[in-house]
């Protein structure tokens, strides 16, 4: 049985490409396909485009062009900043970082500290948020980097980087942030932050998968991940992905474009989902801070329900979500996020992430409104048993995303 509509509420695991980014990236696919460190006029008709990519990048986050460094995702941006403050100061060999990062950001802190680092993993309070004068006592002589993400991907939490970013500077230590799920949906700017080193990632953001970005402060010292040509202006070597290049330019400038009429939309939107599953359905709680929070992510904790038994019903009617639960999908592992925030296994378990996008409607959300309550009685046995048998997947994985 397969549904004809697909009904996408994970817009924090990967987004649609945007029609308007498909159509700037696609000349550079076909005939603008030279080599833009080429010294001829053909290399040059694809450096110029480059460039102005780099310069809408910029312009979303509010830094300067010569401060973007194309890479090739999210994921490659965070091992890239941890790896650099730790080969810049071999004297230094501390990291401060949470316990509520990316596993792109935590298994590097795991690989460093198998390396001979330390690390310090802050814990979060119950709604998600940082101790900052816990985070503050973590900071050592010896602390070469802090990272800390800006917003989390399960919860939607956000992080005071401002605060963050200003306690480092004071402390003379590097600061890097994980903006992948913070871009496009809540403002970011680097100036005003003072951060050091911020990851981004293109299919987070209506662009498409391997495409990513590190923003690398000018006068803050980097030591470049791959090594090789002169690329990156010496700071990642490999030919560009031009045409991912050119989609997260133009994906940036749609972000900054549409950003209030898009972030007002979606936020209506998933406080209606929010607000009509909290009343709806008995036994729901909100995983994380209300109010701190990006617009577009609601974790919901369902009493006394599996959370992918809940996916599995929701994708035979082709509906889309994550379950809080683990980075492998199979595995009972309850998610590393809400066991931080002191979720007790048997209640992370039930915890369904619902994160919205561009391209949700009114209607899609009255969908999931309609179907979802009789999917939780039924789960919760006080339905009739009958139908179709529920059988647990046993191939594909959802990435910790
Ligand atoms: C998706 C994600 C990443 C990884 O980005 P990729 O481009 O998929 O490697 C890193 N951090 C966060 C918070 C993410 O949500």
């Amino acid at each position: 049985m397969k549904p004809e509509k697909i009904y996408y509420f994970d817009n924090n695991a990967t987004t649609r490409v945007a029609p308007e980014v498909v159509e700037a990236m696609l000349p550079f696919l076909t005939e603008c396909w030279g080599n833009p460190s080429s010294a001829y006029e053909f290399g040059h008709r694809v450096a110029k485009p480059l460039e102005q990519a780099r310069i809408q990048v910029a312009g979303l986050i509010n830094a300067d062009p010569r401060e973007i460094i194309f890479t090739s995702c999210g994921t490659e941006s965070d091992n890239a900043a941890l790896q650099s403050a730790f080969r810049l100061f071999p004297g230094k060999r501390h990291l401060v970082t949470t316990a509520v990062e990316h596993s792109a950001v935590l298994n590097y802190s795991k690989f460093l500290q198998d390396n001979g680092c330390e690390v310090t993993v802050l814990p979060v309070e119950p709604d998600g948020s940082l101790d900052l004068h816990q985070l503050e006592r973590a900071i050592r002589p010896d602390t070469a980097l802090v990272s800390v993400m800006w917003a989390n991907n399960e919860t939607g939490v956000v992080f005071p980087i401002e605060e963050i970013s200003a306690i480092c500077r004071s402390r003379d230590v590097l600061f890097h942030t994980d903006a992948v799920q913070a871009a496009g949906k809540i403002v970011l700017d680097v100036r005003e932050t003072g951060v050091d080193l911020l990851s981004l990632s293109g299919h987070k953001l209506y662009a498409p998968k391997g495409i990513g970005v590190l923003y690398a402060r000018r006068g803050a010292r980097f030591q470049p991940y791959l090594i090789g040509g002169h690329q990156e202006r010496g700071r990642r070597a490999g030919t560009e992905n031009v045409a991912g290049c050119i989609a997260f330019g133009r994906a940036a400038e749609l972000a900054v474009e549409r950003f209030e009429e898009e972030t007002a939309r979606i936020r209506e939107l998933r406080d209606r989902l929010e607000n009509g599953i909290l009343t709806g359905i008995p036994g729901t709680t909100r995983n994380g801070a209300r109010d701190a929070r990006l617009p577009n992510t609601t974790n919901l904790g369902f009493e006394g329900v599996e959370a992918e038994a809940v996916l599995m019903m929701l994708d035979r009617i082709g509906v889309c979500v994550s379950s809080g639960s683990a980075c492998a999908t199979g595995s009972l592992e309850p998610s590393h996020v809400l066991t931080a925030m002191g979720v007790r296994p048997a209640q992370a378990r039930g915890a369904v992430r619902f994160s919205l996008g561009g391209y949700n409607t009114r209607e899609e959300v009255d969908f999931v409104l309609e179907e979802l309550p009789p999917i939780i009685r039924h789960l919760r046995g006080s339905l009739p048993s009958g139908g179709e048998p529920v059988l647990v997947r046993d191939s594909g994985t959802v990435g910790g995303v």
